[in-house]
């Protein structure tokens, strides 16, 4: 079983569609999204339908939640709540039933899927302490999930936790030993904020144990002129080449 996971997308068409073209090529089984498909970008309508149309399994973003009515965006910077508000009044009933009818964690078979932290998704997963806080969480889930995948960061990271010790181990492809634990970001597909302005998604091979990262061009200036369009605040359009 091989596993693309993308996180993140932002309502950034764009981006999305470059990574799932990259995608087909790569003999895929199953595609799945760890939340924040909306928030920022201006096409939030055309990002969810992309995800329904290919039944990828999702979880439930922040951004998600608040754009979809089931949170206040209480703790967002000014520009994303600006953001939020306008996806608010774009989304259709449908892909905002979509988004509500999400899960905020999930098992896809040897893997567990959450946004930001287990049972938290507006928490950060950062330093080595969040780590082993969510390793712990992730121990009291079903026996056989020995990695977890989590966005929300929008930064590549890689920990893994044995014999009590958590550290990171972060590299372009990862080969997972089977007596250890992980947990993996595999950055973000429509917002990056790692200084690498390209999409960014990762594969993981059940059976190889592998998990390795894919950064994809796209374009960047369609995307910008579409958030310039919309009147989305211009800051959201230029931290996309910046990818910060
Ligand atoms: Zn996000």
């Amino acid at each position: 079983m091989r596993i693309a996971v993308i996180a993140d997308i932002h309502a950034n068409l764009e981006a999305l569609r470059a990574v799932l073209d990259r995608i087909a090529g790569l003999a895929i089984d199953e595609t799945v999204c760890l939340g924040d498909i909306v928030g920022y970008g201006a096409s939030p309508n055309e990002c969810v339908e992309m995800i329904r149309s290919r039944n990828i399994s999702c979880v439930l973003g922040n951004h998600d939640a608040c754009a979809s009515g089931l949170e206040e965006p209480e703790h967002f910077n000014p520009l994303a709540r600006e953001a939020v508000f306008w996806t608010r009044e774009q989304l259709t009933g449908e892909n905002r039933q979509f988004l509500r009818d999400q899960r905020r964690e999930k098992r896809v078979h040897d893997a567990f899927l959450f946004h930001g932290s287990i049972h938290d998704t507006n928490r950060y997963l950062l330093s080595r302490r969040d780590a082993l806080y969510n390793f712990e969480l992730l121990h009291g889930e079903a026996g056989a999930v020995t990695v977890g995948f989590f966005g929300h960061t929008h930064v590549r990271a890689a920990w893994t936790a044995h014999e009590g010790t958590v550290s990171s181990e972060l590299a372009p492809e990862l080969a997972l030993a089977p007596e250890k634990r992980y947990l993996i970001n595999p950055g973000s597909v429509g917002q990056p904020r790692d200084g690498d302005p390209q999409a960014s998604f990762l594969v993981y091979d059940q059976e190889a144990r592998t998990a390795v990262f894919f950064s994809v061009k796209y374009d960047i200036k369609a995307c910008q002129d579409r958030i310039v369009r919309a009147g989305l605040p211009p800051q959201l359009a230029e931290r996309l080449a910046w990818g910060r």
